[in-house]
């Protein structure tokens, strides 16, 4: 269970997140739990969350493990910040700032490389639903953002399904939709990795999911998690929807 808090926390706004959340959250060993914060609130939240279950990310990075870069975090920066997982590829970047397949390709490798765990987003926008091109999209967005990859080394990857037009809009893919994108990019995966990969890939969906409706999301055997955005700013809502 990912959130993804975009450009909202100041570091002390982080403190009070986790120390709300924590209780709420404590002894939940059913899942997996990783926060990824703005980069300056990650030190104060892998602070905050020492001795806990839960996990701190960056929301992207640079390829390069360093260079003239202005303005760019790296590989390297994020471990020794203490994050271990990274967002790759999320539409907010590859719509505000032009982030390709190719890109999310470069980002990806170099996550691994580095030893972090990449969620690479992946999801069509309306206009490509609408058209039918879902089934396309998606298989030109694995493909090009696992190209020469080995299965050995993708082993950390996790992957995001979030359909674009879902994204902070309040509207959700039902289940079913989710399901069969989650069936596509898994055989995309075992197609690029290897069956058994393919079978072990755990695929979170987000887009506006909220505590109404996790349940009836993570009910889908395909459905291994979610991504949370604008609902897991407030401690209350993630840990409920963490606690589905
Ligand atoms: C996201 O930012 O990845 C996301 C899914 O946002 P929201 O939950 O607000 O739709």
């Amino acid at each position: 269970m990912a959130a993804n808090w975009k450009m909202f926390k100041t570091a002390e706004q982080a403190r009070d997140f986790f120390r709300d959340f924590l209780p709420l959250v404590a002894g939940h060993d059913r899942d997996e739990m990783v926060v990824c914060p703005p980069y300056l609130a990650i030190p104060a939240s892998v602070e905050a969350c020492r001795g806990s279950a839960i996990a701190v990310g960056g929301q992207n990075l640079h390829w390069e493990k360093e260079g003239a870069f202005t303005g760019e975090i790296s590989a390297a920066m994020l471990l020794a910040a203490g994050a271990s997982h990274v967002i790759i590829g999320h539409s907010e970047r590859r719509q505000f700032f032009g982030e390709t397949d190719d890109v999310v390709n470069l980002k990806l490798k170099a996550a691994l490389e580095a030893g972090l765990t990449p969620i690479v987003c992946v999801g069509e926008v309306l206009e490509e639903r609408e058209a039918g091109l879902t089934e396309d999209v998606l298989r030109r967005q694995c493909l090009r953002a696992f190209h020469a990859i080995s299965g050995k080394k993708a082993a950390k990857l996790i992957v995001a399904y979030e359909p674009v037009w879902a994204i902070g809009t309040g509207k959700t893919a039902t289940p079913q939709m989710a399901a069969d994108a989650h069936a596509l990019i898994r055989s995309e995966a075992e197609k690029a990795f290897g069956e058994e990969f393919g079978q072990q890939l755990r695929i979170l969906y987000g887009g506006s999911v909220k505590p109404e409706n996790v349940k009836a999301l993570m009910a889908e055997s395909e459905i291994d998690g979610a991504l949370v955005g604008g609902a897991s700013l407030d401690p209350k809502s993630f840990a409920a929807i963490v606690k589905y």
